[in-house]
């Protein structure tokens, strides 16, 4: 009964001393020994910080000469040393009695015959000791209760500096926030790309200087409209896209290329290129925003593209002017050559016959002199348009001057030669659109291609000319064709 009324007492007087806040650290240190040496009546009472083989005094009761707080000893010149080294209480009531403490350098300096030491733990390590001990003899042994009210007496020590540290590591932890957070403020305000907090509907909620010079409007008048006011509707869709797939976490981040209004009412182009923060729960906070003026950069390539459009409608122009015939928009003199000997080399591959012929608008000279130039010029586009339809897929047709036109035939004999002239020649005749009707002659030489033997243009040009001159000769409006090798012999 009695024993447990003392135990009791010493929960009572244990949790008076830990649960008394107001006083400082080292006082309740202070409250701790002194009742710790009241209850086992020991007249000298520590708590230590041991840190390696060092053994540093933390608080010390009663305070002495010899003894005091900050003082600094070895470790193993302790009785704590097997504390720290066993990681348990270790007690002893007559140390001149026991042989492993009469040889101790504490037991021949200090004559410390009584002691009691715990541990005390902090963050699974022994950190220090709670230790009272007395130069009298201990008459009745340190009791199981004794072990535990120490263990209790040092476990409270040891919440309690945990609580510090931890305190001390929040502040800590705080002013490194405080600093980064200083540091992210000064980055935002000195960058020299825009930047700008934007809030999840859009509403600009923090712009920094570049920003605002760079779009022209006040801080205040930034802050009071959202982002899509400002945005260039055609750019709109996509932006607005985006930014919703970032909300979704489908994308880390984006960038965009789009037209912010400024306040001179012009746009301008920037690189956007958007993140964000997120609440706890998930929802967005806000958009972090960098903004990049790209302007200049765009408008030299628009600049670019228009100069590269010019310059690829000059070059069709070029292209066309070089191969076509600008009367009659079909193929010049110049084209019919490629033409001719492309057709010649497929030739040499695949000997079959080619067909060239000449075609001569008859009467044209009296044509021009009865309705005028203008009217010549119609008859002449009308007649190259018509001979161009009438022609089949793989023949070629070209202006080869005046009111001549030279034509050639692939894969063509004599019979398919005359065949196809014949053809052109009713298509003009029946022509209706002309003043009168207007008639053409065709001079035509086919070539059967011999082995070793090559033939030249001016060769085939030659005969068909004759050809065409024949058929003048005869009455005009008519076609006279030859065999090149019969024509020859
Ligand atoms: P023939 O039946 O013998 O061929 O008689 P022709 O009058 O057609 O022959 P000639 O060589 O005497 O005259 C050709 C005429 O073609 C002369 C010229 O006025 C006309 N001509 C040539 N090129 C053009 C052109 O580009 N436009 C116009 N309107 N007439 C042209
Ligand atoms: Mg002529
Ligand atoms: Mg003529």
């Amino acid at each position: 009964m009695q024993e447990s009324k003392v135990n009791i007492n010493r929960i009572h007087s244990l949790y008076e001393s830990l649960v008394k806040r107001h006083t400082s650290l080292d006082s309740t240190f202070h409250t701790i020994l002194n009742e710790g040496m009241k209850a086992f009546n020991l007249s000298l009472g520590i708590i230590s910080q041991i840190d390696g083989d060092s053994y540093a005094l933390l608080a010390v009761s009663p305070e002495g000469k010899d003894l005091s707080a900050g003082q600094v000893f070895e470790l193993k010149n302790t009785y704590c040393h097997r504390v720290v080294s066993e990681k348990k209480i270790i007690s002893i009531e007559h140390a001149g009695s026991d042989p492993d403490f009469n040889t101790h350098p504490v037991y021949i300096g200090m004559k410390l015959e009584s002691y009691i030491s715990a541990p005390i733990w902090i963050r699974e390590k022994v950190w220090g000791t709670l230790n009272f001990s007395s130069t009298q003899i201990k008459e009745v042994s340190f009791s199981k209760d004794d072990h535990e009210f120490i263990s209790l007496m040092a476990d409270g020590i040891g919440s309690l500096i945990e609580m510090n540290l931890l305190s001390v590591e929040k502040e800590d932890v705080i002013s490194a926030l405080s600093k980064n957070n200083d540091i992210l403020e000064s980055i935002f305000e000195n960058s020299t790309i825009g930047m700008a907090l934007v809030s999840p509907s859009g509403q600009w909620v923090k712009v920094n200087n570049s920003l605002t010079h760079m779009l022209g409007y006040t801080e205040d008048y930034l802050l009071s409209i959202n982002f899509q006011n400002i945005t260039h509707p055609d750019d709109l869709t996509l932006d607005l896209q985006q930014l919703d797939s970032l909300a979704q976490g489908n994308i880390p981040f984006y960038q965009l290329e789009k037209r912010y209004l400024t306040a001179s009412e012009n746009y301008i182009w920037i690189l956007l290129s958007v993140s964000l923060v997120r609440e706890d729960n998930g929802d967005v906070k806000y958009y972090i925003a960098q903004i990049q003026s790209i302007d200049e950069r765009k408008k030299m390539e628009m600049e670019l593209k228009n100069q590269k459009e010019a310059l690829h409608e000059a070059n069709i122009i070029l292209e066309r002017m070089a191969t076509e015939d600008t009367l009659t928009e079909i193929a010049n003199r110049r084209k019919f050559m490629l033409w001719f000997e492309s057709e010649m080399t497929r030739l040499e591959r695949h000997p079959v016959p080619i067909s060239v012929a000449l075609a001569d608008i008859d009467f044209f000279k009296s044509y021009n002199d009865d309705y005028g130039h203008q009217e010549g010029d119609f008859a002449l586009k009308s007649i190259a348009k018509k001979l161009s339809h009438t022609l089949r897929g793989q023949d070629k047709i070209a202006r080869f001057g005046g009111e001549e036109f030279i034509l050639l035939f692939p894969e063509t004999d004599e019979k398919g030669c005359l065949l196809v002239c014949e053809k052109l020649r009713k298509s003009v005749e029946s022509l209706s659109t002309l003043k009168r009707t207007v008639t053409i002659s065709i001079g035509g030489v086919t070539y059967y291609p011999k082995e070793g033997v090559i033939v030249h243009f001016d060769d085939l040009l030659k005969v068909a000319d004759s050809k065409l001159y024949e058929a003048k000769r005869s009455g005009r409006n008519q076609v006279k064709v030859v065999n090149l090798a019969v024509y020859q012999d």
